[in-house]
């Protein structure tokens, strides 16, 4: 059945996810003679980057998500829907969704990414993935149930595996959430549970590679791993996840962890749709060209986590970070303004912004196109780039306001355990 969307003689410009390429997209449209219409599952724009500070306590929801329609209240060529995309149907111009059938002109996917458990079924089932504010939710609500029922148990063993919390994969949001976990163990749980034994809670960081953030220089990675050292974290290099039933961890070295709390921040993997047949697919993203069009399809284009621009120079694509998207979004705007003026296209060039990521309080690591430090210089620069880069000026002084409070109360004021997280059975 065809969706509720008022028919035009302007050509409909169909962006499935209002992450940040489809949004800067959108925006960047808001001059032309077209329909916009966007899909997403949610109606808010979630800022990836600060899901793990709400997995432990440090900040709300509601302060990294931003309502789509607010974002666009003032663009008149622009529709939203909340829909899920089920699949393209590119030889009748029109996908499926759980809303109905929308027909487009042009298609552009900004879907983003999805968790990657590499095949491993048992620990896509008991590990705690965070890519979502549902699931920043539910790991708030693991490590805090845990605690509670860590104080009801007699049975030692049983105590300690729910004060033992494994993360999994030694990247930047790894290493974020293993820091963060450090501080609650440092300042804030001492003081929630004055009955337990906080030196008996353990945190482990898995990491497969030879070293921490490994998409950073070595000088970074060191400094990742004596930092998390000196929040005590156990960091674990050269080391696979096989197996987890909810209870048992099994590594690759034959190593075994009892833990109630596996935090899955190993992979990710392009949140493709089905119908693009298999010219488009470049293993788990689409391959697009350098002007984002996907191979095979005159009419649609991806961009952001889901594309590969896969070019000479660029054999297996950009990375996966928000920057990418954003200036793949801008570009992909200029390029269908062209496209509709009948005007040449303009290849995408990524320009590195650099990358940085946090280990707790005071320490972090930055890398500038020019210059890498570390340290509380680094974490200055690292809390003022998210504070600008977050979306609306309430969620800027939300979290700036919650960053000082914390700062200077050694507090995190959000333990609550609002919707209880179940287990699988
Ligand atoms: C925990 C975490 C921390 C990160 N930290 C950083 C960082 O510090 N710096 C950095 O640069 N990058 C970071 N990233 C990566 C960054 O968030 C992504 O690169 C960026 O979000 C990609 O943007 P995008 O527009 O491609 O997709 P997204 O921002 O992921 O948006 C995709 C949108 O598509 C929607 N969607 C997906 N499938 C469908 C469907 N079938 N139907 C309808 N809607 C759909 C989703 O709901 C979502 O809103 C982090 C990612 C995570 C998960």
């Amino acid at each position: 059945m065809p969706v509720n969307i008022s028919v035009t003689n302007k050509p409909r410009v169909v962006i499935i996810g209002g992450g940040f390429g489809g949004i800067e997209l959108a925006k960047k449209l808001s001059r032309e003679d077209i329909q916009i219409v966007l899909l997403d599952k949610n109606n808010y724009h979630t800022f990836q980057p600060l899901l793990y500070q709400v997995a432990t306590g440090g900040l709300e929801p509601d302060s990294i998500a931003f309502p789509i329609r607010k974002i666009f209240k003032h663009q008149n060529n622009f529709i939203f829907r909340m829909a899920e995309v089920l699949r393209i149907n590119p030889e009748h111009n029109a996908i499926e969704t759980s809303i109905g059938e929308i027909e487009y002109d042009y298609l552009i996917l900004a879907t983003g990414s999805r968790t990657n458990f590499f095949g491993m079924t048992d620990v896509a089932t008991h590990a705690v993935p965070m890519k979502t504010i549902p699931e920043a939710l539910n790991l708030r609500s693991l490590v805090l149930q845990n605690f509670e029922k860590a104080l009801l148990t007699v049975d030692l063993p049983e105590r300690d595996s729910l004060m033992t919390f494994v993360v999994v994969g030694g990247g930047p949001t790894g290493i974020e959430t293993a820091g963060a976990l450090g501080e609650l163990k440092n300042h804030i749980l001492p003081r929630d549970y004055p009955e337990l034994d906080i030196n008996k809670m353990q945190i482990h960081i898995i990491e497969k590679s030879d070293r921490l953030v490994n998409a950073m220089s070595n000088q970074s990675s060191i400094k990742a791993e004596e930092f998390l050292k000196r929040f005590d974290v156990n960091v674990w290099l050269n080391t696979g996840v096989t197996s987890y039933d909810g209870k048992k961890i099994i590594f690759s070295n034959g190593k075994q962890l009892l833990s109630q709390s596996v935090i899955w921040a190993a992979g990710v993997a392009g949140a493709s749709i089905p119908g693009l047949g298999e010219k488009a697919s470049f293993g788990n993203r689409i391959k697009v060209d350098c002007y984002n069009r996907v191979a095979g399809h005159a009419n649609i284009f991806a961009l952001g986590d889901v594309a590969a621009v896969v070019t000479a120079k660029n054999p297996n694509g950009h990375p996966m970070l928000a920057p990418v998207a954003i200036q793949q979004g801008s570009c992909l705007a200029n390029n269908l303004s062209r496209l509709l003026r009948n005007e040449e296209l303009i290849p995408f060039q990524y320009q590195s912004l650099g990358v940085m990521a946090t280990v707790g309080r005071n320490h972090a690591v930055v890398e500038l196109p020019f210059v890498k430090f570390q340290g509380i210089l680094a974490w200055f620069v690292w809390m003022f780039v998210h504070l600008m880069t977050l979306v609306g000026f309430r969620n800027r002084l939300v979290v700036f306001v919650n960053w000082t409070w914390s700062y200077f109360s050694y507090d995190r004021g959000l333990r609550l355990i609002i919707r209880p997280f179940r287990k699988p059975l």
